[in-house]
């Protein structure tokens, strides 16, 4: 209200029209704020966070062409339900490993690394966008092209337009790969047909989008998409710096009984070695081993290699920037500095507790049956007074109920049972012990302090009717 020069009390007026009712010390998200700014011509714009490992470890940098380096590209298979997905993973993976390539058995970590002619591709192994788009709402950006299965007699279907959504959105390059040709009932014109609706023009048709038929199961069309991808990777030029420390993204992570937090990495630039003192997230540590995704010992991983770290002090999430650290301290402290800001933020979203301000709106709501309270005084007789005259206010919409009475200041064990029974605190002639005030404004447990009986009863009643004049 300050800045747009209006009074609180206008805002909460505009506010209560939109069906919002609101306390005018009510703290209001962004968007609402933002709608109600516009209405007096005045545009809101939400102030970018920085981020605590970007502010260390600097954004990553423009780097001097000389020190770069051609890297593999890194794939994601997306498309609606059935339309084959996992089953063109098994199918590239197994193609792969029948050819004779060295390691035998593939190992699950989270993303898989093939060879074609030679030449590495890095695929992750977890179908669909939820992971993508999870991913990238952490921001990580770890993917260069996205494959998008399309089922030949099934044609485009929600899922792929949500898939072609979120690829455009993230600014990958889609390849599509037509599965399912097998099937008599396969009809690829079709599949083409539809995809002009959504921006995508098959090549030859004209277009700049590489279409693909494959069948999953006869594996027909699998080692022309493999080259399609190599020739869209040479196209891209993709490339990054192997010669510094790394750093990179969490594809999966998880707590393993025997080996404790095991997470895979996909390095994105430089080159992650064993011994490397790492942080990602909220968690750190020392790399005590490095397993790739044929189940074999590494001892360094570099731009587009997944391997499976050990060695962390807890579980990251999937999405987490990783990076590797000047030296353990550093890691740790780093690591300390998300907790701490996690924490903050998780308290900031905790949804407020009962407060008489807004009791009447959660009333209106629905929300609100009983309305709890404490009752704290500085005799036995004024705690039943109180007590028998607050439950008296109870009416059909809400019952008021004393959970708990007693003699003394407010301690923090008052307002832990407050903030977990989502009760407010009245004090009857004493106050609040100073450690107990702090833990309420943390916990937002409202505590009110009277003196004369008659008060406290007349603001449970307002506030029950919604006329509570607010505090300000
Ligand atoms: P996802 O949900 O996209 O991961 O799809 P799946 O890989 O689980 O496949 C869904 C179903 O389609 C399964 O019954 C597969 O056996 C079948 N399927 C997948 N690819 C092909 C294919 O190329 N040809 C035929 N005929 N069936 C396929």
């Amino acid at each position: 209200a300050e800045v747009l020069g209006k009074k609180g009390s206008d805002l909460v007026m505009n506010l209560m029209k939109k069906g919002k009712m609101l306390a005018i010390n009510a703290t209001l998200d962004f968007d609402t704020a933002a709608s109600i700014a516009e209405e007096y011509n005045v545009i809101l714009e939400q102030e970018e966070e920085k981020d605590i490992m970007e502010e260390a470890f600097g954004a990553e940098e423009e780097e001097d062409e000389s020190k770069l380096e051609e890297r593999p590209p890194v794939v994601v298979v997306m498309g609606h339900v059935d339309h084959g997905k996992t089953s063109l993973l098994d199918a590239i993976r197994h193609s792969s490993v029948t050819k004779g390539e060295a390691g035998g058995i593939t190992q699950h970590i989270g993303a898989y690394t093939v060879q074609i002619d030679g030449k590495p591709i890095t695929f992750l192994d977890t179908p669909g966008h939820e992971a993508f788009t999870a991913m990238r709402m952490r921001g990580a950006q770890i993917t260069d092209i996205a494959i998008l299965v399309v089922a030949a007699d099934d044609g485009v279907m929600p899922q792929t337009v949500e898939a072609i959504n979120h690829a455009k959105a993230a600014g990958v390059e889609i390849i599509v790969a037509i599965n399912k040709m097998d099937k008599p009932s396969a009809n690829p014109d079709r599949v083409k047909q539809e995809l002009t609706e959504y921006g995508l023009l098959a090549e030859d048709w004209g277009g700049t989008t590489v279409c693909v038929p494959v069948s999953a199961h006869t594996k027909e069309g699998i080692d022309n998409l493999l080259e399609m991808i190599i020739l869209t990777a040479e196209m891209k030029e993709l490339k990054a710096n192997p010669n510094k420390k790394a750093r990179g993204a969490i594809i999966e992570a998880q707590l393993d009984k025997g080996r404790g937090p095991v997470a895979t990495v996909l390095v994105q630039s430089g080159t992650l070695r064993v011994g490397d003192p790492v942080v990602a997230g909220p968690a750190y540590g020392r790399i005590r081993a490095m397993t790739d995704d044929k189940g074999r010992r590494v001892k360094s991983a570099g731009p587009s290699t997944p391997v499976e770290i050990l060695g962390l002090s807890e579980v990251p999430a999937a999405g987490d920037s990783f990076y590797v650290a000047a030296n353990e301290k550093q890691a740790r402290q780093l690591a300390e500095s998300v907790i701490a800001k996690n924490r903050e933020t998780l308290i900031s979203q905790t949804p407020q507790k009962v407060s008489l301000d807004d009791l009447f709106n959660q009333i209106q709501s629905g929300n609100m049956k009983e309305l709890g309270i404490i009752v704290k005084a500085d005799v036995q007789g004024s705690v039943e007074a109180v007590r028998q005259s607050l439950e008296k206010l109870t009416n059909e919409e809400v019952r008021v109920r004393v959970i708990h009475g007693g003699v003394g200041a407010v301690t923090e064990s008052d307002v832990l049972l407050a903030s977990a029974s989502n009760a407010i605190i009245i004090g009857f002639n004493v106050r609040p012990e100073p450690a107990a005030k702090a833990f309420a404004d943390e916990e937002k447990v409202d505590i009110r302090l009277y003196r004369v009986i008659y008060n406290a009863i007349e603001d449970i009643q307002a506030a029950m009717k919604g006329m509570l004049d607010p505090i300000y």
